[in-house]
């Protein structure tokens, strides 16, 4: 789960790494507002959006006057980065940079540890810098079990500064990161930049993190900041039926009991030449009002034009799933192709209910596999 910049920054004030001052704005007047409540001359006026790279996009500008905060705040509000419409602006005082670094701890799959990352060349574009000049990344792997002792952190700490000023600073500020790492589950906490100031002290001028979605429950703090994509909000919906969904973007809708067929009729799909819509895992029973709600959600994805349902009936009766899926389709009105495919208890039972009725049925798993892309194609 992603959080804004300004979450994030809350976040860092609480566990004592230092942010910059500044205030979420929903309109332009009230940017002036918190300009004026500042008290600087110079201030920054970003975008706050579940995406990075805003500076780049137009989406980070400074002022120097309460006009000039106003007219920043009427073009970025509204405006829209990489899909995503900027309905917030943080105003906060803009600071004097001497110099700018990257700082991240995120989890790594390869050392199967929080790995810390580290840069002299933060900035705007840190994934140029991973491509062009990877050397110039360093990395720390941090053994969960001991965490950040202080020798670690005075390594990060040397490994970014030359001068002794800064490491003072960076050493406690690195335990302090990977402490609201570590508390609040998050998968990633990433300061670009971290700026030294030209008084030299140190300010954490970007956040972001997102935490782990699993551990949520147990951080309300966090859980309350989840703002869904229209795609997310329909994953969400569907765990909350007892499914598991999630869009691919594809054209055939998927309908499977058992998150392992599922995988397997994604494959088969692939393998055929199609492109599965989605992955759905409707679990074990066959009820009508499942496969209602099943299918409502698959339709409600305009890019379907086919259905294919694959299900293995093993306590769960085909000849059940079968009379289950007449009823529901009573309900569900879609002139969309419709595929299925049963095996199992009482296969037989099941496809002779489905004959002569609108569903194209398939005899094994790849027959209905190719059924499926055939129609999905129009051929
Ligand atoms: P991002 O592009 O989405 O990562 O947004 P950032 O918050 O990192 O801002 C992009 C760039 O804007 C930074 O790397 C800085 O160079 C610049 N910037 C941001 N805040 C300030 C500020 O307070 N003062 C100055 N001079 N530059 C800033
Ligand atoms: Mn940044």
């Amino acid at each position: 789960m992603k959080v804004h910049e300004y979450q994030a920054k809350a976040f860092f004030a609480q566990y004592g790494v230092p942010v910059d001052r500044s205030v979420v704005c929903k309109t332009p007047d009230e940017a002036v507002e918190a300009y004026e409540k500042l008290g600087v001359d110079k201030a920054v006026v970003k975008a706050q959006v579940h995406t990075g790279g805003r500076g780049k996009a137009g989406g980070v500008k400074l002022g120097t006057s309460a006009a000039e905060i106003r007219s920043r705040a009427e073009a970025i509000l509204g405006m829209n980065i990489k899909g995503f419409t900027v309905d917030r602006v943080l105003v906060g005082e803009a600071v004097d940079i001497a110099s700018e670094y990257y700082v991240s701890i995120l989890v790594d799959r390869k050392s199967k540890c929080p790995l810390m990352m580290l840069s002299r060349e933060g900035g705007m574009d840190i994934e140029q810098v991973a491509r062009e000049t990877p050397e110039k990344i360093e990395k720390i792997v941090i053994d969960p079990l001991v965490g950040m002792t202080d020798f670690l952190a005075r390594e990060a700490a040397f490994r970014l500064f030359d001068d002794m000023a800064q490491v003072k600073q960076a050493v406690p500020l690195f335990k302090n990161l990977y402490r609201l790492f570590i508390e609040k589950d998050a998968s990633l906490a990433e300061i670009n930049p971290l700026v030294k100031l030209k008084d030299g002290s140190l300010k954490a001028i970007d956040a972001k993190m997102t935490f782990d979605d699993n551990a949520l429950f147990r951080h309300p703090d966090v859980a309350e900041l989840f703002e869904p994509t229209a795609e997310e909000r329909k994953e969400h919906e569907a765990k909350e039926k007892g499914f598991s969904y999630v869009n691919l973007g594809g054209e055939i809708g998927c309908m499977v009991n058992g998150a392992g067929l599922a995988m397997a009729t994604m494959d088969m799909i692939k393998l055929y030449g199609g492109e599965p819509a989605n992955f759905l895992d409707i679990g074990g029973s066959s009820n009508p009002e499942k496969i209602v709600e099943a299918m409502k959600l698959l339709l409600s994805d305009k890019h379907v034009n086919t259905v294919l349902i694959n299900i293995f009936g093993g306590i769960t009766r085909c000849d059940d799933v079968a009379k289950g899926l007449l009823e529901a389709f009573k309900v569900v009105e879609t002139d969309i192709p419709i595929v299925i495919r049963l095996t199992g208890t009482n296969e037989e039972e099941g496809r002779k209910l489905l004959e002569g009725t609108q569903f194209h049925v398939g005899t094994s798993m790849a027959d209905a596999g190719r059924k499926a892309v055939k129609l999905s194609l129009g051929k």
